[in-house]
């Protein structure tokens, strides 16, 4: 997989005029270029920044924006208006950009002097109201965005700058992207199905299926020396039960899951594929639904969607990019069963087997159990509760003419007791503002029982996305009322038709 800020830039634009004199257009070149640097210093800003020369015309901007959009490591653009930069001059160009957007509203000192400020000074720092009228024709052109205002040097200015850098390179991460489908959807369910077309038209995923039996032949001519020392990995790496270990009676068992695993990479690194889906319906030839294979796979980045759940898939990939280097990781889930004792209500998530290893920091168990379902040998899986902590499900759901996002944030908290007689990875969590209020507004909007949870982001990087990605996003979280919910899901059933035209 590819390193996903690895060569990834976000342009770092200054709008000004010809009015103020070499001068200060001097200065203004100056302050801005620190601007950018305190942002490209910054730790929470993933990509480099690069400054690009103040702006002060109509065909320079547009010629900029036009740039920004043929180069492929360009994933943003800032702007910023240090003078006042009449925004007319802006029109061609934003009316070009194709490219995210953040509007910093940001000047080049923090503390105002007043005990010096002449009308100097007042010439050069006029961002209080240049960036006005840039949000004018912003807002008047209805340019999607994402506003940050205060001072470069402040961390949470560079905290939500670098939010936003992850939401647009997940979004320049699914431009392009690539999944396989092993076989189709579950027989029968409603949820995982989806326009595959529009996918590609809304978020530039190509979605396409290959019979099972194509993954069948590159499974099957694994290496024997490859898979030994996939198995010396696994031994090192994990707690593995002693019947799997080298001697052990189902040595075998555990030999084929290394095998599925390193078939399924071949696969995947061959077609530049960078998420997939399996079903348990569809397994051809494999002797085993992949497990432990999907769960490392996930580990190493790509997404994945069980039982030909694609949309799930993409979103894991999009929560791996977005979440790239910071602590915690992100999973296909799925809400399985509920604790309702009053007073103790939580949610237990988890699937047959497919839970990624990032939602952990300890050491994961490598165990091996009957699954009835998939009429198969029993599969090889990694088994480990999930760190307590800050979560986030998201699910994707198509409704046909449109699709939503719906997010709820939820508080990780780990199991009332052990479950010794559960044998797969899992989560447990109380959803905000509560369980029945979570509930009843992810039913009201639909949302799907596949979801990912991330540890790693929170529900602001999924918010930039929306906005970047022009995807309704219904979120559920602690001020969160069920009257409020779904007149804001009446309302956006009316935006979002609208704002698609006909
Ligand atoms: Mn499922």
């Amino acid at each position: 997989m590819n390193e996903p800020f690895q060569g990834r830039e976000i342009w770092f634009l200054t709008g000004s005029q010809d009015l103020y004199g070499e001068e200060t257009l001097q200065q203004v070149a100056e302050q801005s270029q620190q601007v950018a640097a305190l942002l490209d210093e910054a730790d929470q800003v993933p990509v480099r920044i690069v400054w690009k020369p103040v702006l002060k015309d109509s065909a320079s901007i547009r010629r900029t924006a036009l740039e920004a959009n043929a180069d492929d490591s360009c994933i943003g653009v800032i702007t910023w208006m240090h003078t006042f930069s009449p925004a007319k001059m802006w029109i061609t160009g934003l009316d070009a950009l194709r490219t995210p957007l953040l509007h910093l509203h940001t000047q080049a000192n923090v503390a105002l002097p007043w005990a010096d400020i002449d009308m100097d000074f007042m010439n050069l720092n006029q961002a209080a109201h240049g960036d006005r009228e840039f949000g004018y024709i912003a807002t008047r052109m209805g340019v999607p965005r994402k506003i940050v205002v205060g001072h470069a040097s402040d961390d949470g200015v560079r905290a939500k700058v670098g939010t936003w850098a992850r939401a647009a390179a997940g979004w320049a991460a699914l431009r392009g992207m690539k999944l396989a489908r092993f076989g189709d959807n579950m027989r029968g369910v409603a949820v995982t199905e989806g326009d595959k077309t529009e996918a590609e038209v809304r978020f530039g995923v190509s979605v396409n299926t290959w019979g099972v039996n194509d993954l069948v032949a590159m499974v099957d001519a694994v290496s024997g020396d490859a898979i030994d020392a996939l198995v010396a990995e696994y031994e090192d790496t994990y707690d593995v039960v002693p019947e799997l270990c080298a001697g052990g009676e189902r040595h075998e068992s555990l030999r084929y899951g290394a095998r599925l695993e390193l078939g399924m990479r071949s696969f995947l690194k061959e077609g530049g594929f960078s998420a997939f889906t399996t079903n348990f319906e569809d397994l051809g030839g494999l002797r085993q639904l992949p497990g432990l294979a999907v769960q490392r796979l996930m580990a190493a980045g790509y997404g994945f969607g069980a039982e030909g759940d694609w949309k799930t898939a993409v979103l894991v990939r999009l929560a791996k990019v977005m979440g790239h280097g910071l602590p915690g990781g992100a999973s296909l889930m799925e809400d399985y069963t509920y604790e309702l004792t009053p007073g103790k209500e939580k949610i237990l998530g988890a699937h047959m087997l497919e839970i990624c290893p990032t939602l952990t920091t300890s050491r994961p168990r490598l165990e091996i159990h009957p699954l009835g379902i998939g009429d198969r040998e029993d599969p090889v899986r990694l088994v480990f509760d999930t760190d307590p902590g800050l979560g986030l499900v998201v699910s994707l759901a198509d409704l046909r003419e449109r699709f939503r996002l719906t997010a709820n944030v939820v508080d990780i908290v780990g199991p009332d007791a052990e479950l010794p007689n559960l044998p797969v990875a899992r989560a447990v969590w109380v959803p905000r503002p509560d369980l029945v209020t979570s509930a009843t507004a992810w039913l009201t909007a639909g949302g799907a029982h596949h979801t990912v949870l991330t540890t790693a982001v929170g529900l602001e990087v999924f918010e930039d996305f929306a906005e970047i990605s022009g995807t309704e996003l219904a979120v559920i979280d602690e001020s969160t009322t069920i009257r409020d919910f779904a007149r804001v899901l009446r309302w956006n059933q009316a935006y979002y038709r609208l704002a698609q035209g006909f």
